[in-house]
């Protein structure tokens, strides 16, 4: 098909989507990053002990299988090892534009296409656009006081300085989540003294993910036996955390019993039991799988620092009781900004509505990924995608499916574009939003809330209901743009 389709983005979302589209005959698809190559954020994060938490028989591709995974979840070179093959594989390596950066996209209400505009002053004209960035893709960095004056190295997990040697240092890490929580095991034993700044305790349950032994891999080799265990890690593993969340009073304490017990069994140091263990409701954030990352504050030259951060001095970190800790090194484990979404990119629709102002209380899309006056523009792991008990390449796939089922419709209809009517996505988004009614996420403040309070990052159910609801296009949600006219009908 001749429909011009512009992926920005080329982690798992827009590999994937380009390869949907052009199994699909989509000929005429281009995809540009921003970054120097395939991989999102597998590209970007390589900091020791970076990993999947899902295991790679799930997080992968349902159609690029491998049975040569070396553990449970695989380790950051592994995964973009993969996507590189499957886009060779799958023949849309080629289509990517490294290092471009989009800077804006423009529907052109004349013309019936989107203008995609680039940091370099190229501009790609587009039947359609699909934007793949993600929520993981901007580092954040609080804004602390002080924190340029700081006299050491300091980068984000994100951008781990592989150059500056961390043997014998002084290191803070300010943040605990799912990235610290990897990275700090790998260099406490090598640092000379860790600082570890944590505002928030987390939930663990264990996960050693140890190197599949040769039995193991041989088993995983025999036909049928990763389509088995792909099954039941989809079906009964993840979606049983998901159950967890859905129902903290029922379903959530089971889960919660196996994380006290083992999170007992590992803080052995009281004072650090204190200081590490979660007050609040199981699931309402990230759950961590590691079996390390306990024992790693417990060793002898980790101190966990519960005080408040107040700023950041040349020689280290002031906490607010007043103690300066002196480090010559400080690495941010402060996450991402994950409700900017594609921000600071202008998306400008029809009639000149920028989808800023759009989204000015609080991002929104149906099924996450179209929005009215927005024709032909498709947002991959957008508002309320993201899974708290699943893999996020599931949804993908989804999106991919759904993004191709749209456009062939499109076709279909000799449409040149569809958009999302305004009641279709105010009503979605409205059963999103009272799906999370009760649920765990509701518990407690986190990065998948807005400033209003508004989940505005997770999907609210299981990873087969999201499957369902995006199986393909429903016309009638849509309206249908045609060639030359101002207004469409189906
Ligand atoms: P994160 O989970 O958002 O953790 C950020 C940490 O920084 C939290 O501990 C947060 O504390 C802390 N923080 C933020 N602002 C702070 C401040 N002003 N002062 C002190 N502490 C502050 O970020 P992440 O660890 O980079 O992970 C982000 C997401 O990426 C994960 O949830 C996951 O979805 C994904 N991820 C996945 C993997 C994987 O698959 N293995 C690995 C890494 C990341 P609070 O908890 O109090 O907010």
């Amino acid at each position: 098909m001749s429909r011009r389709v512009v992926i920005i983005g080329a982690g798992f979302g827009g590999i994937g989507a380009a390869i949907e589209l052009r199994a699909h005959g989509f000929t005429d698809v281009t995809i540009l990053d921003a970054a120097p190559g395939i991989g999102g954020t597998w590209l970007a994060n390589t900091y020791p002990g970076a990993a999947c938490d899902v295991p790679s028989h799930l997080y992968s591709y349902s159609f690029a299988q491998r049975r040569t995974w070396s553990r449970l979840c695989s380790p950051q070179s592994e995964i973009l090892e993969y996507l590189r093959a499957v886009a060779r594989e799958h023949g849309v390596d080629h289509l990517v534009r490294p290092d471009t950066k989009v800077t804006a996209t423009r529907w052109d209400d004349e013309a019936r296409l989107w203008r995609v505009e680039t940091e370099q002053g190229d501009e790609y004209t587009a039947d359609a656009v699909v934007i793949a960035t993600g929520q993981l893709a901007q580092p954040s960095i609080p804004a602390i006081p002080g924190k340029d004056d700081f006299a050491g190295r300091s980068f984000h997990s994100a951008e781990w300085d592989h150059e500056h040697d961390l043997t014998g240092r002084r290191v803070a890490v300010i943040g605990t989540g799912a990235s610290a929580v990897q990275f700090v095991p790998e260099i406490a034993p090598v640092v000379g003294k860790l600082s570890v700044f944590q505002r928030t305790g987390n939930w663990f349950l264990p996960r050693k993910n140890l190197r599949y032994p040769r039995s193991v891999r041989a088993l995983l080799k025999v036909p049928g036996v990763q389509k088995v265990r792909r099954w039941g890690l989809k079906r009964l593993y993840l979606e049983s955390l998901t159950l967890s969340i859905r129902h903290p009073r029922t379903a959530g304490p089971v889960l919660r019993l196996k994380s006290q017990i083992f999170m007992r069994h590992q803080l052995r140091d009281p004072e650090v039991r204190r200081k590490v263990w979660p007050d609040y409701t199981f699931g309402c954030k990230r759950v961590l799988f590691s079996s390390y990352w306990l024992p790693a504050l417990q060793r002898d030259n980790v101190e966990v620092v519960t005080d408040s951060v107040e700023r950041v001095e040349p020689e280290g970190v002031r906490t607010k009781d007043g103690r300066l800790h002196e480090v010559d090194t400080i690495i941010w484990g402060t996450g991402f900004r994950t409700t900017s979404f594609m921000f600071p990119m202008e998306v400008i629709g029809r009639e000149g509505r920028s989808l800023r102002d759009e989204w000015a209380s609080g991002p929104h899309a149906h099924l996450g990924m179209t929005v009215p006056g927005f024709p032909n523009l498709f947002v991959m792991y957008g508002p309320n995608t993201n899974t708290s008990g699943g893999s996020i390449i599931v949804y993908l796939e989804a999106q991919a499916r759904y993004v191709r089922t749209a456009l062939e419709e499109a076709d279909r209809r000799g449409a040149s574009a569809a958009e999302v009517r305004p009641e279709v996505e105010a009503a979605s988004d409205a059963e999103v939003q009272s799906a999370f009614e009760g649920t765990a996420w509701q518990a407690c403040d986190s990065w998948y809330r807005d400033e209003s309070g508004r989940i505005i990052t997770n999907w609210p159910g299981y990873m087969s209901q999201y499957e369902k609801a995006t199986e393909a296009i429903d016309p009638d949600e849509y309206v249908w743009l045609a060639p030359g006219e101002q207004k469409v009908s189906p």
